[in-house]
């Protein structure tokens, strides 16, 4: 158990739909800026954005703050990837590494690209579906450097530190051996998952061949110290929040009533909007403050303040 834990907003598939991270004492987090980079020596934290199998294009809003999970727009529209035959939405657990940072700033010396301003991504290849908001400790077992319309785009390659066969992974040669074919079909997935919407195929550095274990851990621990410089205002993150409640060196820290005061005043603001509610409805009490109400009924409530 991580000691994490993560509170749902809004019905899932909603423009509204949010998925705060707390803490062990169950105190609003930021997922990229307040989960700790290592669960152990060796052993990275991932934020589990996209469960296996499903096609929802969930992710760590940046801009947002307190960077809640939120499903992907474009062009207005909320944003699934195509099923791409044979395969079924993400084909592993799909998530980021927290504080990390790939600078759009920095040009990569492998890929001649910059980054794509996000946290560094993960396809965890463990047999348990993970859940949206999950933290998970994973062992990194290799890097693939996408290219993206431009930029770097690295994808780690994980496995949970809690799969039951995880002690027979350690380096990428063993995903090669014990699950043939996969890392072919995480290529391949790469290359065309943006097709269907009328993109160009994706591109990699090195071949598009897998590097290993400590090529991938220099590369996350490189991500790591640019995000260390955003989060410390040393690098202009442009529109990007870094506010966040641990990192004792950064100028956006705030207390955990400052993150409530921001969650509560982001829900409240699609209350005034009068957007749609689902399963958890917000509601004002006697003391004149808001509070969410589990009610079990599949349609929506309308409220408008
Ligand atoms: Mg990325």
């Amino acid at each position: 158990m991580s000691g994490f834990s993560s509170e749902e907003r809004a019905a899932p598939f909603t423009f509204e739909y949010r998925v705060f991270l707390k803490n062990e004492k169950g105190q609003y987090i930021s997922p990229f800026h307040d989960i700790p980079i290592y669960a152990d020596k060796d052993v990275f934290h991932m934020v589990v954005e996209v469960p296996r199998w499903s096609n929802a294009k969930m992710e760590i809003a940046t801009k947002d703050p307190l960077n809640p999970i939120k499903q992907d727009v474009k062009k207005g529209k909320l944003r699934y990837v195509a099923n791409l035959f044979p395969y079924k939405g993400y084909i592993w657990n799909y998530g980021a590494i927290p504080q990390t940072w790939e600078d759009p700033g920095h040009n990569d010396q492998h890929t001649g690209c910059c980054g794509d301003n996000d946290p560094i991504d993960v396809c965890e290849i463990g047999s348990k579906v993970c859940a949206r908001g999950e933290i998970i400790a994973v062992k990194v077992l290799g890097i693939l450097a996408m290219i993206d319309e431009g930029e770097t785009d690295w994808k780690v390659i994980a496995i949970n530190v809690d799969d039951p066969d995880a002690a027979n992974y350690n380096d990428i040669n063993d995903v090669k051996r014990l699950k043939p074919g996969y890392l072919e079909a995480t290529v391949d997935w790469f290359r065309r998952y943006k097709v269907p919407d009328g993109k160009p195929e994706n591109q990699f550095a090195f071949n598009a061949e897998f590097k290993d274990k400590d090529f991938a851990i220099d590369i996350i621990k490189s991500t790591h110290d640019y995000w260390r410089a955003l989060v410390t205002k040393k690098i202009d993150g442009k529109g990007i929040s870094c506010i966040n409640t641990t990192v004792s060196e950064s100028p956006f820290k705030c207390d955990p009533d400052a993150a409530k005061a921001i969650v509560d005043a982001v829900c409240k603001s699609f209350l005034e909007k009068g957007h749609t509610w689902g399963l958890k409805h917000m509601v004002l009490n006697g003391e004149g403050k808001y509070f969410f109400e589990q009610v079990f009924e599949t349609s929506c409530m309308h409220i408008t303040m």
